[in-house]
């Protein structure tokens, strides 16, 4: 699959990145840590080798200890709080970018879902939940377009 070059950062503008990626490398967590430091019932992330990964901008960082000892350390907006990335602690090689971040995300299909036990139990299908209508959209671009009441 080709790769594509994107771009995105968190919702006041203070955090930018861009960031060539493999549209493959895109996947669901539904952990425990996940739900708790997004306040969503589960991220998706999308993989970028460090050396295609260009930030602007200094994020403000937390570092978690996972279950298995592992340390990440999780980066964010300090002014308006958006979730950025998550990466190692320790000589960056990957970061795991936060796909609502990302301007392209709706090119960015999820190939995989992990922590499954912790997931939702109706995570797993949101496709019969009743729909609310849309607002009448405020401009083309795609994220104003769906700008909500947060
Ligand atoms: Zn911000
Ligand atoms: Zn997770």
């Amino acid at each position: 699959m080709a790769r594509l070059q994107i771009d995105g950062g968190c919702h006041c503008g203070k955090i930018g990145y861009e960031a060539n990626v493999d549209p493959a490398n895109v996947i669901i967590c539904h952990c425990t840590d996940c739900q708790a430091n997004s306040g969503a019932p589960y991220r998706a992330n999308v993989l970028v080798k460090a050396e295609n990964f260009k930030l602007r901008g200094q994020p403000s960082t937390y570092v978690k200890t996972a279950d298995s000892g592992n340390r990440r350390l999780l980066a964010f907006c300090s002014d308006c709080g958006s979730a950025l990335y998550s990466t190692t602690v320790e000589d960056p090689r990957i970061y795991n970018v936060r796909l609502g971040s990302v301007n392209q995300r709706a090119q960015l299909t999820p190939r995989a879902q992990g922590f499954c036990r912790s997931a939702m139990p109706w995570a797993m299908d949101i496709r019969n939940i009743p729909q609310l209508p849309d607002p009448p959209a405020a401009s083309s671009s795609p994220r104003r377009a769906a700008r909500g009441r947060g």
